[in-house]
């Protein structure tokens, strides 16, 4: 799926120190392949990528963050932003309002029509009526009313005809007569667009000029929703988009291709079959959802908070000629600890969410190392290189712990200065530290 397939491709990125041309170029193609896999659209994945290249390229990256996150937020916030941005709330402000509902057949329209008014009823205070708008198959009038009875909200039927024009009608007048305050019309899809089934709606459209037209597609269906969600805009300009289906093994393509390929915002998305399976579109937790990385995003952001980035700079200067020192070693911790319990960290981070939830993490891990630095003089701390056994005898006296606690410490050090050199640059220092235990 996708989410795998950038998390592969961001793994390219892995060990570089700042994003440069070179491992950009790798991860952008792999996140290109990964997009048009997902039935994304050719050149909407091609602009993308290259929208995602001009903020990626010359990007400091922190110390605290390893590229690929930062790579990952950057594709991230411009998968936010192709999907729209902002969520687009309805436009119900008229009374009655009028919503007409169109797309094909089976891509969820009556199951929609129903969650929707159970959503305006019981989230918005609204009055709602649905209309079975539906006239060439006698079980969707069926369907709309057993829906209507269960969300208890009143659906407007005429048995026997055969004119959805005269329906729509006939039920705003009726919804107006019973104070219903949003008019809701379920109408008849077929299996592909055709002329019939556009002329009908259209010709719904021009009698009761609805506040607002929702065209819903079936998000399985990839990149034929886009060419459907086309053939319908070019016809009724509708005002949004519905996307069902997301609870399954949805392939996250369509939400991102209709957007652009249409530019009207998807506004409500479908998760199941049940009456309260509706959200709202956020197209923030969309792309999260689409990268399926864990709160990636929150951790990146508050590693960017937290981190002073000139101080960044300077230690891994230290760590380039390996001179990184207890005094470094401290300040780090002490950044680490603003970042935000450990725990919080750790969970954050992709594939470990569930394994740290039992793990006990004790948020004071770092009490007894801090104690032990405190407890060494300035030149200790700058060369540790000079901690014989005498010191280490004093240090652990001062701090209240034991030598084997002291040498424990030295020994992670010096692993630790190790593996920086090893790496090269330091961004692996706060995973490293993550790692220590007192
Ligand atoms: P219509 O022909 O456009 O009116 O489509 P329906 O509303 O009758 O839905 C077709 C099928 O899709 C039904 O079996 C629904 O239960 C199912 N369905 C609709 N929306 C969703 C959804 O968001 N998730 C799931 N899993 N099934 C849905
Ligand atoms: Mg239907």
């Amino acid at each position: 799926n996708l989410s795998e397939k950038l998390e592969r491709s961001f793994k390219l990125l892995k060990g570089q120190g700042k994003i440069t041309e070179i491992n950009v170029a790798e991860t952008l193609k792999e996140v290109r392949r990964a997009l048009l896999d997902a039935d994304v659209n050719f050149k909407i994945a091609k602009t993308f990528t290259e929208a995602v290249k001009e903020k990626a390229l010359g990007q400091d990256v922190l110390t605290a963050v390893k590229p690929q996150q930062m790579m990952v937020k950057i594709v991230h916030d411009e998968l936010t932003d192709l999907m729209g941005g902002v969520s687009t709330d309805i436009n119900i402000k008229a009374n009655p309002s009028i919503i007409l509902i169109a797309g094909l057949q089976g891509s969820g329209k009556t199951t929609f029509s129903g969650k929707l008014a159970n959503l305006l009823k019981t989230k918005r205070g609204k009055k709602p009526m649905l209309v079975a708008g539906d006239v060439y198959r006698p079980a969707a009038i069926n369907q709309l009313q057993v829906l209507g009875e269960q969300i208890g909200v009143p659906v407007f039927t005429q048995e026997g005809s055969k004119n959805p024009v005269q329906i729509a009608k006939d039920a705003i007048r009726d919804a107006k007569q019973k104070g219903c305050d949003v008019v809701i019309i379920d109408t008849a899809g077929r299996l592909a667009v055709d002329e019939e089934m556009m002329n009908e709606i259209s010709a719904v459209k021009k009698a009761v000029d609805p506040h607002e037209i929702l065209f819903v597609v079936d998000s399985m269906t990839g990149q034929d929703a886009v060419n459907t969600a086309k053939e319908f805009n070019d016809r009724l300009d509708f005002d949004g988009v519905v996307l069902t289906k997301l609870d399954g093994d949805t392939r996250g393509g369509a939400a991102l291709s209709i957007r652009s390929v249409v530019n009207k915002p998807i506004k409500f998305v479908g998760t199941g079959e049940k009456m309260d399976a509706l959200d709202v579109f956020h197209p923030s937790r969309m792309a999260d959802r689409i990268l399926g990385m864990g709160d990636i995003v929150s951790l990146v952001e508050r590693a960017q908070e937290q981190f002073d980035a000139e101080e960044a700079r300077k230690l891994q200067k230290k760590l380039q000629k390996n001179q990184f020192d207890f005094n470094d070693f401290l300040s780090q911790i002490q950044q680490i600890k603003k970042m935000g319990s450990l725990k919080d960290l750790a969970s954050m981070i992709p594939g470990m969410g569930k394994a740290i939830k039992d793990m006990d993490f004790d948020d004071d891990a770092f009490k007894g190392i801090e104690a032990i630095i405190f407890s060494m003089t300035p030149d200790e701390r700058a060369n540790p290189a000079i901690i014989n056994g005498s010191r280490r005898k004093r240090i652990a006296a001062g701090s209240g712990t034991s030598i084997q606690e002291v040498n424990r410490l030295l020994k992670q050090f010096e692993d630790t200065r190790k593996i920086m050199k090893m790496a090269g640059q330091g961004k692996n220092l706060t995973r490293a530290l993550a790692g220590m235990q007192p």
